[in-house]
């Protein structure tokens, strides 16, 4: 059994999140080590991925403090700058548009597989962490100074903190007893790219309709991406169409926005589930990204909540290193997971709440939708505060 020298960090998980965490960390001054399962794949241009995020201002913003967004950029990375919100049965349409908000764009549409490429090739710059990939979490002891974690090739870390970043079937948070609240939506996102008769304008479009949202997002090549949430039923059947009856079934369900939807490419789904963990924080453990809160994927918001605990822990970290404290204090530690699971559970809840209120074809939800939109759309305060919000700026 090999025993590596002891680290201020663990972080178990090369995700977006947990690559992120390691090297915010590690530019504060600490030292790192991460845990990878499977050794990511390089990004292809020509190969998109399915898997596509509409990146917040302060997610961008992290990534440019880290010294990656600039290769994603110049990759592929598409600002959007306006959204449009529109319900198919209640009428009433909410807009943002960029320079009504005095800003160049409201986000950046990205795919995954170029986030976590890029996140993966700085953390092999930075010699202050030391990469176990592929490697996976086995076991972990914790005590009072620190956490002693078993990997499957038999390598032994000892670090002062353990980030648990894998994901929404955390090992982390099952070794560490962290309970979670679980709900099944019965719902699955089907994601696909295609391309429509007109130009989507640079727009992220969102349509309620009585099955789920469907989101449009803008791309670098002319092309959508879309998200669609449907009853798991109707993503079966839609996932086993031919092209063409697919796109016909798309046209329809976004009342022809962009004209037809005229080429379609493979196609993808995922299962949604509420998955909320009751604690961030146990001891020495702490749980950040979608192994805390896997979150209904609005218009493909998902990634933006747990780059927000990284960010947290970042900030933390800065003031007691600035402070000269130490920067793992029990009470540092649990003002940080208190607020973000607060912060957490609202937005999983609203999340929850919007696609509720929207996939539900009653009269009464119906014209109380029409008229929120219609109410916020019509006072642009309103619009730029639900905006800010959501950008977390
Ligand atoms: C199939 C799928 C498609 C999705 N598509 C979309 C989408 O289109 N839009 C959207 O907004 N959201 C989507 N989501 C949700 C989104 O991917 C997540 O919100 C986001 O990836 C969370 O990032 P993360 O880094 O916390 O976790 P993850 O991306 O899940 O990363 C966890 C990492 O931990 C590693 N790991 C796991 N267990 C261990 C272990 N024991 N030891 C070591 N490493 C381990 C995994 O290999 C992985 O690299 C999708 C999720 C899935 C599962």
């Amino acid at each position: 059994m090999s025993r590596a020298a002891p680290m201020d960090v663990a972080v178990i998980g090369a995700g977006v999140v947990g690559a992120a965490a390691a090297l915010a960390l590690s530019r504060e001054g600490l030292r790192v080590a991460i845990v990878e399962a499977h050794e990511p794949s390089t990004w292809r241009s020509d190969a998109p991925d399915l898997r596509v995020y509409a990146f917040a201002p302060d997610s961008q913003a992290l990534l440019d403090a880290l010294g990656v967004w600039p290769s994603i950029a110049a990759a592929r990375a598409h600002p959007y700058r306006r959204m449009r919100v529109r319900d198919a049965a209640g009428g009433g349409e909410l807009c943002f548009d960029a320079d009504a908000l005095g800003r160049s764009n409201l986000g950046h549409i990205v795919e995954h597989g170029l986030l976590v490429d890029r996140l993966w090739l700085a953390v092999g710059r930075q010699r202050s962490i030391s990469r176990h990939c592929p490697d996976k979490l086995q076991s972990l002891v914790q005590d009072e100074t620190g956490v002693t974690l078993e990997l499957a090739s038999g390598t032994r870390l000892r670090a002062r903190l353990a980030l648990g970043a894998d994901g929404a079937t955390s090992k982390v948070r099952e070794l560490a007893g962290l309970a979670s609240v679980n709900h099944d939506y019965e719902q699955r996102a089907l994601v696909t790219y295609l391309r429509c008769e007109k130009p989507h304008e640079d727009t992220a479009w969102q349509r309620f309709l009585a099955s789920g949202p469907l989101a449009f997002l803008p791309c670098a090549d002319g092309r959508c991406s879309i998200v669609w949430t449907l009853p798991n039923a109707d993503a079966e059947r839609l996932l086993a169409l031919d092209d063409g009856s697919f796109c016909r079934e798309l046209t329809r369900a976004f009342d022809a926005r962009l004209g037809a939807v005229t080429e379609v490419s493979a196609r993808g789904a995922f299962p949604l589930r509420r998955q909320l963990a009751r604690e961030m924080l146990t001891g020495r453990v702490a749980l950040i990204g979608d192994a805390a809160h896997a979150v209904h994927p609005l218009a493909g918001q998902g990634v933006n909540l747990g780059l927000r605990d990284v960010m947290a822990l970042r900030d933390m970290v800065h003031a007691a290193r600035a402070a000269g404290r130490e920067f793992d204090s029990p009470d540092r530690l649990a003002r940080w997971a208190r607020i973000r699971i607060s912060e957490n559970s609202i937005a999983a809840y609203s999340f929850e709440t919007i696609n509720r209120v929207f996939s539900n074809d009653a009269v009464l939800p119906t014209l109380l939708r029409g008229h929120m939109l219609g109410l916020a759309g019509k006072f642009p305060p309103l619009a730029q505060f639900l905006w800010k919000r959501a950008a977390g700026i």
